[in-house]
């Protein structure tokens, strides 16, 4: 008797089954269901095309083997997919997809295919039963272009995305890479983008995600068997910014799925809009065809902004909170915190947080106080007295021993290190070192350095002492 196409697909499950991880098949093969045979072709119909793509791309081999093996060498497969309609009205249409997998005279795959979206599709940041696709964007509204100053350190990267706010999707800079280092403006900027498209064009659907909430809802997605809405939500999208890509390391499932997502977006002429600490090629972790579509578009880097653009965040700021400061505190903050600007606004904020506990007005001498947790590399000279001070209390050993004639053990240690220490962190010259610990001359010096130095190699606990002392040293 002739098998019906529910057993012939049935068949196969197993086989499958005892081929993947468990949660794979689940999430794959148990949404599609057996459709009907006719001769040697079985058509099985999947929820979406996504779901066909990713069949296709990751199980076609599979797939074929299966196939053949329950109806012969002439067996083939094909998908029917169901599109949903957006009209609201009647149920879903189908499109039909010959499988890649069907041998030499297999179709190629490039035929158009009518896709629109179901206005019931799940929004994976609201709260399930919900309905209508009304997305928040998910935007900061303060930040915007208005308050983002432009300096030389990111002229193209601000003027790049305020051509794609105007036109999203209609420049060349899709995707829109914004790069640089912590703290540099690159979330501020990137939802800057996000917020001006709002304010114009309040009818695109915008939508602004966190890399690390996006591997977080996939993962969710897999777990409850919401894969398919999951990637509807952000086809759906006219605009996606997905900040901080560089957490995409080492996720390969939730690259795939991006992978995906951004190709569907591309085509049809969606802007994509991404930030990450370091340019495309520097990325490491990120698979290769992931990677060459972030190079596609513009990649534009913030530097760390130069000081009268840090005076001009600064005053911007103040001037936002309503606050004032006298001019050259601000200067002197703006000078002296230089490689972040979130450091800059941490400095600022603390500044007058202290004050208002205090109740002092900030003037220059407090803000040199405060701000010394905050300032990290003084160039200001450090002198041998201070180091002699630092080591002494460090092994707690009296200040004037380490000038005397003693030999005591703890003692010549804490001599040579603050000389090791003075040679390292000083202009002073050998004889001035030795003059100043007890009168030696320079060859006590060159001996007390060299001894310190081969300690360091070969003694882990000296190592950390000097260590130790070294940060202390910074840190004044
Ligand atoms: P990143 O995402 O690169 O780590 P953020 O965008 O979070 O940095 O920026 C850190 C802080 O600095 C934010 O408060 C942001 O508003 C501010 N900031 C950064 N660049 C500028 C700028 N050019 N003008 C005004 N504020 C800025
Ligand atoms: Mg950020």
């Amino acid at each position: 008797m002739e098998k019906t196409c529910t057993e012939v697909w049935n068949s196969c499950l197993q086989i499958i089954k005892d081929n993947i991880p468990n949660q794979s098949f689940k999430t794959w093969f148990e949404p599609i269901s057996a459709l009907k045979l006719e001769g040697k072709v079985l058509t099985i119909q999947v929820p979406s095309l996504f779901f066909y793509e990713w069949l296709e791309e990751h199980y076609v081999g599979l797939l074929r083997k299966t196939v053949k093996k329950q109806l012969g060498d002439e067996g083939r497969l094909e998908y029917n997919i169901v599109v949903d309609k957006s009209s609201g009205t009647g149920s879903p249409y189908t499109t039909n997809m010959p499988s890649n997998g069907n041998g030499a005279e297999a179709k190629t795959q490039s035929m158009p295919i009518p896709v629109s979206i179901n206005k019931d599709i799940k929004n994976p940041f609201i709260i399930p039963g919900l309905k209508k696709l009304n997305v928040d964007p998910q935007l900061n509204p303060n930040y915007t272009f208005d308050n983002y100053i432009e300096g030389d350190c990111n002229r193209l990267a601000r003027s790049a995305g305020y051509a794609v706010a105007a036109k999203p999707g209609g420049t060349s800079f899709n995707p829109l890479m914004i790069y640089g280092g912590v703290g540099l403006g690159k979330t501020h900027l990137a939802q800057a983008i996000g917020n001006e498209i709002k304010r114009n064009m309040s009818d695109k659907l915008v939508i602004y995600v966190s890399c690390e909430k996006f591997c977080q809802q996939f993962v969710d997605s897999l777990k409850n068997n919401t894969i398919n809405d999951f990637v509807n939500f952000y086809q759906a999208m006219d605009v996606i910014i997905m900040d901080d890509v560089h957490n995409f390391a080492g996720k390969e499932k939730t690259q795939d799925i991006f992978f995906h997502i951004f190709n569907h977006l591309h085509q049809s002429g969606k802007q994509v809009i991404l930030t990450s600490d370091k340019a495309p090629k520097d990325l490491a972790g990120l698979e290769e065809r992931l990677l060459s579509r972030f190079k596609w578009g513009l990649s534009a880097d913030l530097q760390v902004p130069d000081l009268e653009t840090r005076v001009a965040i600064l005053k911007k700021k103040m001037y936002a909170d309503g606050i004032e400061l006298p001019g050259e505190v601000v200067e002197y903050v703006a000078h002296n915190i230089d490689n972040n600007v979130r450091e800059l606004e941490g400095a600022m904020v603390s500044l007058l947080a202290q004050s208002t506990l205090n109740k002092k007005d900030i003037d220059l001498a407090l803000a040199k106080q405060m701000l010394k947790n905050f300032i990290k590399n003084t160039s200001k000279e450090i002198s041998m007295e201070y180091i002699q001070k630092l080591v002494c209390e460090y092994f707690e050993v009296p200040v004037d021993m380490v000038k005397s004639q003693t030999r005591k053990r703890e003692i010549v240690q804490a001599r040579q290190i603050s000389m090791y220490l003075s040679k390292s962190h000083t202009k002073s010259s050998l004889k001035t070192i030795g003059a100043f610990f007890g009168g030696r001359d320079h060859s006590t010096v060159i001996y007390a350095c060299q001894t310190v130095e081969d300690l360091i190699e070969t003694d882990k606990k000296f190592k950390a002492y000097v260590n130790d002392i070294q940060k202390k040293l910074k840190m004044s």
